[in-house]
Parts: structure tokens; sequence; C-alpha cells
């Protein structure tokens, strides 16, 4: 938990010898509360006083971060409970399973279709983030020769399951460039998987069946120089896991707990697969860093990407698009020009209608600071002026041979005077945008 500037005055030397630039100890206080000054402008504070405030400025929860270049995911650096507070930071990383046990041809299709998964939602691409290669044959040769394969095949950052220490080294040792996760430290194998996770800097994953375990393992792995950690706290059933990532999120952020300062990682293991989908998805919303999936069907990852795309929106920054004119099909001066907002969902929700209904036309976007249409109606984002102003600049005059303009049903009431201020007729659209179809095979002219 951050300190205040008084508690950080009391660690001070209070002798006010200006030293760093403050004319006394409370005033420095003050900068460093704020973060506009750095303990090392004090030149007499203690190395205990230092000690002190160095450990109280770390993040409660750890960021760590697994993967390289475009391919690197960032786990954890979370600050609040609840996503309305401020806003979740980074997102939940989704990995796939691919197991040792697979013969060649269908280790490499595994690998081929965790590649191949791709979707598009509302103008982002997202595809799968991590591989978590597990050690089920208990051979160390088949799991290096696995890992072999995903790393010829696939940048994706690496989850590395074993729980044998040696295997564990000889991967690292190939894939170090990766910062595979090392999955995972029990009581049994902390020492050398701690030693190891160390040498080749990689964050280590401790894995424990209940959370007095888990505390004591994160409290050794400390001891013994793990910086980098993730918990597991082992999937049994949804409602203990809830419970248990709940208490970490909780005792983590309100109680500055450090040996549960650190992002969690589960690994999904309900068969039925709409039960898999309700795991996950409860686990995105609390509190996940990464879940291990083994399931690769669309109808599973669609609804936890569209869960987590949800969740870890900023709720103060609507999804956005770029405020312009967007043309579908081939329009040409007689196309019709229909006026939307520039609220990523709102656009997502019009576009496919206006390309469903096979008419060429234009969708003119204002700028509504990422508000809906009656939303931003509301709050006057999306005004007369606003539309004409926009319509002005984008030259709508010298796009099409006609002088019409069709705005959405919902804000019928603008027609008068957008009428006024751009010159144009104005065409009283649908109100939902599933009516698009037929106003354009029906209506316009
Ligand atoms: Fe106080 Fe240190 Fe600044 Fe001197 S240098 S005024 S002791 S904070």
């Amino acid at each position: 938990m951050a300190l205040s500037g008084l508690d950080i005055y009391k660690l001070l030397p209070k002798t006010n010898c200006k030293k760093c630039g403050s004319p006394t100890c409370l005033a420095f206080a003050m900068k460093l509360a704020m973060k506009k000054a750095t303990l090392s402008e004090c030149p007499d504070i203690t190395t205990e006083a230092k000690k002190a405030l160095e450990e109280s400025s770390r993040p409660p929860i750890a960021l760590i971060k697994s993967g390289s270049a475009d391919n690197a995911v960032k786990i954890g650096g979370e600050t609040v409970l609840f996503r309305h507070e401020k806003t979740f930071y980074h997102q939940t990383a989704i990995a796939i399973s691919v197991d040792d046990t697979l013969s060649d041809t269908a280790l490499l299709a595994r690998i081929k279709e965790i590649e191949n998964i791709s979707f598009e939602r509302v103008g982002q691409h997202i595809a799968i983030d991590m591989i978590a290669l597990v050690n089920k044959s208990s051979s160390g040769e088949k799991f290096l020769s696995a890992l072999d394969k995903i790393l010829a095949n696939s940048k994706k950052a690496i989850i590395l399951v074993s729980l044998d220490s040696k295997t564990m080294e000889s991967a690292l040792k190939k894939c170090q460039d990766r910062k595979p996760v090392v999955h995972a430290a029990d009581s049994k194998n902390l020492k050398d998987m701690c030693a190891a996770a160390k040498v080749y800097k990689a964050p280590l994953a401790l894995k424990a069946k209940n959370l007095e375990e888990l505390d004591k393992l994160s409290q050794e792995a400390g001891s013994l120089g793990a910086e980098e950690i993730v918990l597991d706290p082992e999937f049994e059933t949804l409602h203990k896991s809830l419970n248990d990532l709940t208490q970490i999120r909780r005792l983590s952020l309100k109680r500055n707990y450090r040996p549960f300062g650190f992002p969690v990682i589960i690994f999904i293991k309900n068969t039925d697969k709409y039960q898999a989908v309700i795991d996950s998805c409860t686990f995105i919303a609390k509190y996940a860093g990464i879940i291990v999936l083994d399931s690769i069907e669309e109808d599973v990852l669609l609804p936890i990407i569209a869960m987590r795309q949800n969740i870890y929106t900023d709720p103060q920054k609507p999804v956005t698009v770029e405020p312009k004119l967007y043309k579908f099909g081939s329009p040409d001066k007689n196309s019709p020009i229909m006026v939307t907002t520039n609220f990523s969902l709102t656009f997502y929700t019009v576009a496919p209608e206006i390309e469903a209904s096979g008419h060429s036309a234009y969708l003119l976007v204002t700028d509504s600071e990422g508000m809906s249409v009656l939303t931003a109606w509301a709050a006057e984002k999306f005004t007369p002026e606003i539309i004409s102003d926009t319509m002005k600049k984008i030259e709508l005059e010298s796009v099409v041979s006609h002088k019409k303009i069709i705005i959405p049903g919902y804000v019928a009431v603008l027609s008068g005077k957008l009428e006024d201020v751009s010159g144009w007729q104005v065409l009283v659209g649908p109100k939902e945008a599933s009516g698009i179809p037929k106003y354009l095979k029906e209506v316009w002219k």
C-alpha cells in the first residue's frame, strides 16, 4: 500500500538540511508521495528507511512478463478489486494445453490449430496468447522433443508444465529467450525449481492444494530469491477456486500481503465444455492472470474471449472507431449516406447490417467521444451542429450528387434542426440497426 506524505516523513532524517533541493524534510516527503522526487535525492537517508520506503512503493500485485517481442504477455499489476473502481490493466492471458504424449503428426496439427485461432471483434484482432506444454508422458525426452516442435512452429509465449526439475532445466536451456513460465514448484521440488527459474530468469509458478500451503510456498520461494512468481491454487471446484482467487486478490490489495502479491494461473479442468466456458469467464472476472484450456473449439473460445474483451476495456474510455466516412460495397454519387456515432459497438452493429443489405452505401461516423447514439444525443455529443460540421469537414457535397442524409430513428428529433444547419434533406432511418437492410431496399430512393 502506498505510504502517505506523513508516513514517509517519519522515515526521513528530519534535519531540514535542504541537500535534496526541498526546503524541509516534510516538503521532500510530500514530493515523494506524489512521485515527483526519488529517494536518491536525499543523501542522508538511512539504509533501513530506504528499504522500508522501497518495499512500500512496490505494487501490491507484481507485474509478470513472459514471452518475447510481439508475443510478450503481461499479467498482474492490478490495483483494484472491481473494474468499475478504476480499470483492470493486464488482461487474462489465454493458454491452450498441448501434451507430450501426442504423436508428431498430432502435435504439429494441434500447434497449427492454435496458431490459426484468430477472431475479429469490435475492430480488435484476437488470438491465443500462450501454449502450455504438459509433461504428461513423464519422459524428459518426449517433453523436450515436443518443445522443439513448438519452438519451430510457434512464436507464442510458453508455459512449461513439469514437476521434474532436471527436465525443466533442459527445457529452459532451449527457450530462455521466450521467458517461459515454469510450472510448477511444489513442496517437494521447490528448491531445485527456484534455482532453475533464477538461473534462466523465468517466472516461477507455485502450486499447492490450499491457500495455507500456497502461502508457505510463496514465503519460502521469496526467501530462496524468487521474485517473479505466479500462484496456482489448484483448481478443484468453481466454488472453491473462486473463493481462493478472491482471498488472494483481497489479501494482496487490501492487506498488502506480499506472499499473495502475484498473479494467478488456473488450469480449467472441466470436461463439460459449457461448464468450462462458465469457469473460464468466472476466472476472467475474478481474478486469473492466466487460464489454461484444453479446448480449441470456437464455441468455447468465442464467449471466453468476448468476456475478456468486455472486462478488460477501460470503463472510462469506451472503445471507439475513427470518425470518418466509411464505404460499403462500391458506392457512387447516388448512394445513400447514413450517419452514426463512433462508439465501437454501435459501428460494428450498424456496419454488418449495411453489408448484409447488399446495397452500396456510405456511413458517416461522427466523433461522439465513444458514446452510443442515444447516450451521445443526451450528452450533446451527437447534435445537429456536430453532424453538420462533420459533413462539411468531410466535404460530403463532393461525394454524392444528392443532398440527403439518413439519421438513426432514435434521434428523429434532430431532423428539423439538422436540415436548418446543414441545408440537406434529413431522412429518418430505422431505430434498430437490424432494420437497415429493409430500409435501404424499400424506403431509400
Ligand atoms: Fe531532509 Fe534529506 Fe532533504 Fe535533508 S536531504 S532536507 S534530510 S529529506
